[in-house]
Protein backbone atom coordinates (compact mmCIF):
# COMPACT_ATOMS: atom_id res chain seq x y z
CA UNK A 1 0.00 0.00 0.00
CA UNK A 2 1.31 3.68 -0.86
CA UNK A 3 0.90 5.99 2.20
CA UNK A 4 -0.75 8.90 0.55
CA UNK A 5 0.39 12.72 0.17
CA UNK A 6 -0.86 15.88 -0.49
CA UNK A 7 0.56 19.48 -2.40
CA UNK A 8 0.02 22.44 -0.18
CA UNK A 9 1.23 24.96 -2.57
CA UNK A 10 4.09 25.63 -4.25
CA UNK A 11 7.72 28.00 -3.59
CA UNK A 12 10.28 28.86 -6.03
CA UNK A 13 7.87 27.23 -8.47
CA UNK A 14 8.12 23.10 -6.74
CA UNK A 15 5.05 21.53 -5.60
CA UNK A 16 5.56 21.34 -1.71
CA UNK A 17 3.76 17.84 -0.92
CA UNK A 18 3.05 16.38 2.99
CA UNK A 19 3.16 12.92 3.44
CA UNK A 20 0.68 11.33 5.44
CA UNK A 21 3.41 10.45 7.99
CA UNK A 22 4.02 14.04 8.79
CA UNK A 23 1.09 14.79 10.22
CA UNK A 24 1.68 12.22 13.21
CA UNK A 25 5.20 14.24 13.70
CA UNK A 26 2.58 17.46 13.65
CA UNK A 27 0.16 15.62 16.44
CA UNK A 28 3.22 14.60 18.48
CA UNK A 29 5.06 17.68 18.74
CA UNK A 30 1.80 19.46 19.64
CA UNK A 31 0.45 17.15 21.85
CA UNK A 32 4.15 16.76 23.81
CA UNK A 33 4.56 20.74 23.86
CA UNK A 34 0.74 21.45 24.97
CA UNK A 35 0.62 18.68 27.77
CA UNK A 36 4.10 18.52 29.07
CA UNK A 37 6.72 20.90 27.90
CA UNK A 38 5.19 24.12 28.13
CA UNK A 39 2.58 23.52 31.24
CA UNK A 40 6.08 22.74 32.90
CA UNK A 41 8.32 25.52 31.86
CA UNK A 42 5.37 28.00 31.70
CA UNK A 43 2.42 27.30 34.21
CA UNK A 44 -0.17 29.22 35.07
CA UNK A 45 -2.02 29.43 31.77
CA UNK A 46 -5.16 28.25 30.47
CA UNK A 47 -5.03 24.69 28.02
CA UNK A 48 -6.08 26.71 25.13
CA UNK A 49 -3.68 28.57 25.49
CA UNK A 50 -0.85 25.96 25.79
CA UNK A 51 -2.40 24.21 23.05
CA UNK A 52 -2.14 27.06 20.56
CA UNK A 53 1.34 27.80 21.36
CA UNK A 54 1.83 24.46 21.05
CA UNK A 55 0.06 24.27 17.39
CA UNK A 56 1.93 27.37 16.69
CA UNK A 57 5.28 25.87 17.16
CA UNK A 58 4.52 23.09 15.48
CA UNK A 59 3.45 24.96 12.02
CA UNK A 60 6.94 26.81 12.74
CA UNK A 61 8.86 24.13 12.80
CA UNK A 62 6.99 22.85 9.14
CA UNK A 63 8.30 26.02 8.00
CA UNK A 64 12.27 25.63 9.46
CA UNK A 65 12.14 21.82 7.85
CA UNK A 66 10.96 23.22 4.71
CA UNK A 67 13.18 26.49 4.69
CA UNK A 68 16.04 23.82 4.61
CA UNK A 69 14.75 22.15 1.68
CA UNK A 70 14.39 24.78 -0.59
CA UNK A 71 18.16 26.31 0.73
CA UNK A 72 19.16 22.88 -1.33
CA UNK A 73 17.02 23.84 -4.22
CA UNK A 74 17.73 27.43 -4.68
CA UNK A 75 21.32 26.27 -5.25
CA UNK A 76 20.26 23.21 -7.32
CA UNK A 77 17.78 25.15 -8.90
CA UNK A 78 20.72 27.75 -9.79
CA UNK A 79 22.72 24.69 -11.80
CA UNK A 80 19.92 24.04 -13.40
CA UNK A 81 18.85 20.74 -11.94
CA UNK A 82 14.86 20.59 -12.15
CA UNK A 83 13.09 19.50 -8.69
CA UNK A 84 10.58 17.63 -9.11
CA UNK A 85 8.76 18.26 -5.86
CA UNK A 86 9.65 18.80 -2.08
CA UNK A 87 7.82 16.11 0.40
CA UNK A 88 7.90 16.31 4.00
CA UNK A 89 7.31 13.08 5.87
CA UNK A 90 8.16 11.88 9.22
CA UNK A 91 12.09 12.00 9.44
CA UNK A 92 12.26 15.97 8.12
CA UNK A 93 12.17 16.93 3.90
CA UNK A 94 13.49 15.43 1.09
CA UNK A 95 13.81 17.53 -2.07
CA UNK A 96 13.85 15.56 -5.33
CA UNK A 97 16.18 16.23 -7.71
CA UNK A 98 15.57 15.27 -11.04
CA UNK A 99 19.25 14.84 -12.04
CA UNK A 100 22.58 14.65 -9.99
CA UNK A 101 25.08 17.64 -9.40
CA UNK A 102 26.87 17.82 -12.07
CA UNK A 103 30.23 18.79 -10.68
CA UNK A 104 31.95 18.18 -7.10
CA UNK A 105 31.48 22.00 -6.50
CA UNK A 106 28.05 22.30 -7.34
CA UNK A 107 27.10 18.67 -4.83
CA UNK A 108 29.03 20.59 -2.21
CA UNK A 109 27.29 23.75 -2.17
CA UNK A 110 23.80 21.86 -2.87
CA UNK A 111 24.48 20.17 0.00
CA UNK A 112 25.89 22.64 1.90
CA UNK A 113 22.88 25.00 1.57
CA UNK A 114 20.26 23.41 3.74
CA UNK A 115 22.34 23.32 6.83
CA UNK A 116 23.53 26.37 5.91
CA UNK A 117 19.67 27.58 5.94
CA UNK A 118 18.91 26.11 9.47
CA UNK A 119 21.88 27.51 11.46
CA UNK A 120 21.30 30.99 10.16
CA UNK A 121 17.56 30.48 11.16
CA UNK A 122 18.78 28.97 14.69
CA UNK A 123 21.37 32.26 14.51
CA UNK A 124 17.97 34.36 14.42
CA UNK A 125 15.95 32.78 16.80
CA UNK A 126 18.46 32.78 19.45
CA UNK A 127 18.55 36.88 18.72
CA UNK A 128 15.51 37.03 18.65
CA UNK A 129 15.58 35.68 22.41
CA UNK A 130 18.06 38.20 23.69
CA UNK A 131 16.18 40.75 22.04
CA UNK A 132 13.12 39.62 23.90
CA UNK A 133 15.02 39.21 27.04
CA UNK A 134 15.80 42.76 26.98
CA UNK A 135 12.69 44.23 26.50
CA UNK A 136 10.28 41.61 28.15
CA UNK A 137 9.63 43.74 32.07
CA UNK A 138 7.16 45.51 30.22
CA UNK A 139 5.56 43.18 27.89
CA UNK A 140 4.76 39.51 28.58
CA UNK A 141 6.64 37.96 26.33
CA UNK A 142 7.39 34.83 28.10
CA UNK A 143 5.73 32.90 25.85
CA UNK A 144 7.65 33.97 22.76
CA UNK A 145 11.04 34.09 24.63
CA UNK A 146 10.41 29.94 24.88
CA UNK A 147 9.31 29.56 21.67
CA UNK A 148 11.81 31.33 20.04
CA UNK A 149 14.04 29.28 22.20
CA UNK A 150 13.30 25.89 21.45
CA UNK A 151 12.61 26.87 17.16
CA UNK A 152 16.55 28.21 17.82
CA UNK A 153 17.33 24.77 19.16
CA UNK A 154 15.51 22.21 16.64
CA UNK A 155 16.83 24.34 13.87
CA UNK A 156 20.61 24.16 15.30
CA UNK A 157 20.13 20.31 15.88
CA UNK A 158 17.98 19.90 12.46
CA UNK A 159 21.73 21.84 10.92
CA UNK A 160 24.08 19.52 13.43
CA UNK A 161 22.10 16.57 12.65
CA UNK A 162 22.05 16.59 8.74
CA UNK A 163 25.79 17.65 8.65
CA UNK A 164 26.84 13.49 9.86
CA UNK A 165 29.13 12.76 7.43
CA UNK A 166 27.16 9.26 6.47
CA UNK A 167 25.13 9.74 3.05
CA UNK A 168 22.49 9.92 2.03
CA UNK A 169 22.41 12.85 5.25
CA UNK A 170 24.09 16.59 3.48
CA UNK A 171 26.96 15.84 5.45
CA UNK A 172 27.73 12.80 3.65
CA UNK A 173 26.83 14.82 0.41
CA UNK A 174 29.69 16.52 1.13
CA UNK A 175 31.49 13.86 1.71
CA UNK A 176 30.70 12.17 -1.65
CA UNK A 177 31.60 15.61 -3.24
CA UNK A 178 35.17 15.72 -1.57
CA UNK A 179 35.84 12.08 -2.74
CA UNK A 180 34.21 12.81 -5.84
CA UNK A 181 36.69 15.55 -6.73
CA UNK A 182 39.76 13.55 -5.03
CA UNK A 183 39.24 9.97 -7.13
CA UNK A 184 37.15 12.01 -10.35
CA UNK A 185 34.70 8.86 -9.66
CA UNK A 186 31.14 10.14 -8.93
CA UNK A 187 30.24 6.27 -8.20
CA UNK A 188 32.70 5.21 -6.51
CA UNK A 189 32.41 8.39 -4.01
CA UNK A 190 28.81 7.63 -3.72
CA UNK A 191 29.80 3.97 -2.87
CA UNK A 192 32.08 4.80 -0.44
CA UNK A 193 29.86 7.86 1.40
CA UNK A 194 27.27 5.37 1.71
CA UNK A 195 29.02 2.92 3.46
CA UNK A 196 29.91 5.69 6.10
CA UNK A 197 26.46 6.58 6.14
CA UNK A 198 26.19 2.76 6.95
CA UNK A 199 28.64 3.32 10.11
CA UNK A 200 26.34 6.45 10.83
CA UNK A 201 23.61 3.84 10.97
CA UNK A 202 24.86 2.08 13.30
CA UNK A 203 26.25 4.02 15.36
CA UNK A 204 22.93 6.02 16.03
CA UNK A 205 21.28 2.45 16.77
CA UNK A 206 23.72 1.56 18.93
CA UNK A 207 23.69 4.79 21.23
CA UNK A 208 20.15 4.80 21.30
CA UNK A 209 19.80 1.23 22.30
CA UNK A 210 22.95 1.89 24.86
CA UNK A 211 20.25 5.55 26.16
CA UNK A 212 16.83 3.20 26.25
CA UNK A 213 18.79 0.29 28.23
CA UNK A 214 20.33 3.37 30.76
CA UNK A 215 16.60 4.48 31.02
CA UNK A 216 14.90 1.11 31.77
CA UNK A 217 17.80 0.31 34.28
CA UNK A 218 17.83 3.65 36.03
CA UNK A 219 21.27 4.64 35.15
CA UNK A 220 19.70 7.48 33.14
CA UNK A 221 16.30 9.46 33.93
CA UNK A 222 13.13 6.96 32.74
CA UNK A 223 12.18 9.90 30.58
CA UNK A 224 15.29 9.40 28.46
CA UNK A 225 13.51 5.93 27.20
CA UNK A 226 11.65 7.68 24.43
CA UNK A 227 14.70 9.78 23.36
CA UNK A 228 16.74 6.35 23.19
CA UNK A 229 14.02 4.71 21.22
CA UNK A 230 14.29 8.23 18.87
CA UNK A 231 17.74 7.89 18.13
CA UNK A 232 17.51 3.76 17.60
CA UNK A 233 14.84 4.47 15.09
CA UNK A 234 16.75 7.28 13.26
CA UNK A 235 20.15 5.16 13.07
CA UNK A 236 17.53 2.67 11.50
CA UNK A 237 16.15 4.82 8.72
CA UNK A 238 19.97 6.20 8.35
CA UNK A 239 21.38 2.63 7.96
CA UNK A 240 18.24 1.70 5.50
CA UNK A 241 18.94 4.84 3.36
CA UNK A 242 22.49 4.16 3.22
CA UNK A 243 22.06 0.68 2.15
CA UNK A 244 19.63 1.60 -0.74
CA UNK A 245 22.15 4.42 -1.97
CA UNK A 246 24.89 1.80 -2.30
CA UNK A 247 23.02 -0.76 -3.87
CA UNK A 248 21.61 1.95 -6.91
CA UNK A 249 25.32 3.79 -7.10
CA UNK A 250 25.87 -0.64 -8.16
CA UNK A 251 23.64 -0.76 -10.54
CA UNK A 252 24.04 2.60 -12.26
CA UNK A 253 27.74 2.53 -12.21
CA UNK A 254 26.89 -0.66 -14.15
CA UNK A 255 24.58 0.72 -16.43
CA UNK A 256 27.24 3.74 -17.18
CA UNK A 257 30.22 1.47 -18.18
CA UNK A 258 28.46 -1.33 -20.50
CA UNK A 259 27.81 -0.10 -23.77
CA UNK A 260 24.20 -0.88 -25.48
CA UNK A 261 25.86 -3.34 -27.73
CA UNK A 262 26.44 -5.78 -24.85
CA UNK A 263 22.54 -6.05 -24.32
CA UNK A 264 21.05 -5.46 -27.08
CA UNK A 265 19.02 -8.16 -28.84
CA UNK A 266 20.27 -8.38 -31.81
CA UNK A 267 17.92 -10.65 -34.11
CA UNK A 268 15.11 -7.85 -35.01
CA UNK A 269 12.09 -8.72 -36.84
CA UNK A 270 10.83 -5.93 -38.51
CA UNK A 271 7.01 -5.06 -40.24
CA UNK A 272 5.90 -3.51 -43.00
CA UNK A 273 4.12 -0.15 -42.85
CA UNK A 274 1.43 -1.37 -45.00
CA UNK A 275 0.44 -3.99 -42.70
CA UNK A 276 -3.00 -4.22 -41.35
CA UNK A 277 -3.23 -4.38 -37.79
CA UNK A 278 -5.24 -7.53 -37.20
CA UNK A 279 -2.58 -9.08 -39.64
CA UNK A 280 0.31 -7.39 -37.13
CA UNK A 281 -1.71 -9.10 -34.39
CA UNK A 282 -1.92 -12.63 -35.42
CA UNK A 283 1.30 -12.66 -37.69
CA UNK A 284 3.63 -10.73 -36.00
CA UNK A 285 2.85 -9.82 -31.82
CA UNK A 286 1.28 -13.41 -31.25
CA UNK A 287 3.61 -15.80 -33.12
CA UNK A 288 6.70 -14.29 -32.22
CA UNK A 289 5.87 -13.30 -29.06
CA UNK A 290 7.75 -9.32 -28.88
CA UNK A 291 6.15 -6.34 -27.08
CA UNK A 292 6.85 -4.23 -30.30
CA UNK A 293 8.67 -4.35 -34.01
CA UNK A 294 10.34 -1.58 -35.70
CA UNK A 295 8.77 -0.91 -38.79
CA UNK A 296 9.89 -0.46 -42.48
CA UNK A 297 8.94 1.28 -45.71
CA UNK A 298 11.40 0.17 -48.82
CA UNK A 299 13.56 -1.10 -46.56
CA UNK A 300 13.81 2.12 -44.12
CA UNK A 301 12.86 2.93 -40.70
CA UNK A 302 9.77 5.04 -40.15
CA UNK A 303 8.69 3.91 -37.18
CA UNK A 304 7.69 1.59 -33.87
CA UNK A 305 4.62 -0.59 -32.98
CA UNK A 306 4.36 -1.73 -29.87
CA UNK A 307 2.05 -3.60 -28.01
CA UNK A 308 0.63 -0.27 -26.38
CA UNK A 309 -0.74 1.52 -29.92
CA UNK A 310 -2.46 -1.68 -30.59
CA UNK A 311 -4.26 -1.54 -27.66
CA UNK A 312 -5.09 2.25 -28.19
CA UNK A 313 -7.13 0.73 -31.27
CA UNK A 314 -10.88 -1.08 -30.62
CA UNK A 315 -10.48 -4.67 -31.65
CA UNK A 316 -13.13 -3.87 -34.46
CA UNK A 317 -11.57 -1.65 -36.54
CA UNK A 318 -8.13 -3.75 -36.62
CA UNK A 319 -8.24 -5.00 -39.93
CA UNK A 320 -9.13 -1.30 -41.44
CA UNK A 321 -6.37 0.18 -39.57
CA UNK A 322 -2.60 0.44 -41.23
CA UNK A 323 0.19 -0.02 -38.95
CA UNK A 324 1.99 3.24 -40.23
CA UNK A 325 -1.23 4.87 -39.30
CA UNK A 326 -0.95 4.25 -35.53
CA UNK A 327 2.66 3.70 -35.09
CA UNK A 328 5.15 5.60 -33.09
CA UNK A 329 6.72 8.12 -36.18
CA UNK A 330 10.27 7.88 -36.33
CA UNK A 331 12.06 10.57 -34.49
CA UNK A 332 15.92 11.42 -32.65
CA UNK A 333 14.79 9.36 -29.79
CA UNK A 334 13.66 6.72 -31.17
CA UNK A 335 16.80 5.71 -32.81
CA UNK A 336 20.46 5.17 -30.61
CA UNK A 337 23.36 4.46 -31.35
CA UNK A 338 25.15 0.97 -30.09
CA UNK A 339 28.71 2.10 -28.73
CA UNK A 340 27.01 4.43 -25.81
CA UNK A 341 26.55 3.57 -22.01
CA UNK A 342 23.06 2.12 -21.67
CA UNK A 343 22.27 4.33 -18.74
CA UNK A 344 21.35 6.78 -21.64
CA UNK A 345 18.76 4.43 -23.26
CA UNK A 346 17.28 3.64 -19.92
CA UNK A 347 17.32 7.65 -19.03
CA UNK A 348 15.52 8.42 -22.48
CA UNK A 349 13.22 5.34 -21.86
CA UNK A 350 11.89 6.77 -18.59
CA UNK A 351 11.96 10.58 -19.89
CA UNK A 352 9.75 9.50 -23.15
CA UNK A 353 7.38 6.20 -21.32
CA UNK A 354 8.99 4.31 -23.51
CA UNK A 355 10.02 0.51 -23.54
CA UNK A 356 12.18 0.26 -26.39
CA UNK A 357 14.68 2.01 -28.98
CA UNK A 358 16.23 0.68 -32.21
CA UNK A 359 19.52 0.65 -32.08
CA UNK A 360 21.18 1.52 -35.78
CA UNK A 361 24.40 2.20 -37.40
CA UNK A 362 24.82 3.79 -40.75
CA UNK A 363 20.89 3.88 -41.36
CA UNK A 364 20.81 0.23 -41.06
CA UNK A 365 18.79 -1.52 -38.12
CA UNK A 366 21.50 -4.01 -35.61
CA UNK A 367 19.32 -4.26 -32.59
CA UNK A 368 16.73 -3.56 -30.15
CA UNK A 369 17.67 -2.10 -26.90
CA UNK A 370 14.54 -3.43 -24.78
CA UNK A 371 13.75 -2.40 -20.75
CA UNK A 372 13.41 -6.03 -20.13
CA UNK A 373 16.57 -6.58 -21.02
CA UNK A 374 18.14 -4.06 -18.94
CA UNK A 375 16.14 -5.81 -16.04
CA UNK A 376 17.72 -8.33 -16.40
CA UNK A 377 20.99 -7.77 -17.11
CA UNK A 378 20.51 -5.95 -13.80
CA UNK A 379 19.32 -9.31 -12.00
CA UNK A 380 22.54 -11.12 -13.44
CA UNK A 381 24.69 -8.27 -12.37
CA UNK A 382 23.09 -8.22 -9.02
CA UNK A 383 23.29 -12.02 -8.45
CA UNK A 384 27.28 -12.02 -9.20
CA UNK A 385 27.93 -9.17 -7.24
CA UNK A 386 26.71 -9.75 -3.83
ZN1 LIG B 1 19.30 18.79 3.97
Amino acid sequence: MRIPSWEIGRALGIPIRIHASWFLVFLLVTWTLSTGYLPESLPGLTPERYWAMGGLAAVLLFLSVLLHELGHSYVALHYRIPIEKITLFIFGGVAHMRKEAPTPRAEFLIALAGPAVSFVLGGLCFVFVELAEAIQRQHGLQGWIMLGALLGFVNMQLGLFNMIPGFPLDGGRVLRAGLWAWGNDFYRATKQAAVVGLGFGLLLGLVGLVVMYGAVSGGLPASMASNGGWILVIGMFLFAAALASRRQAVIRQSLATVPIRDLMVTTVTTIPSQCALDEAVNQYFQSYGYGGFPVLEDGRLVGLITVLEIQNVSPSLWPWRRVEQVMRPRSESLVIESDIPVIHAMERMAREGWDRLVVMKNEEIIGLVTHSAIVHFLQLRGSSNR
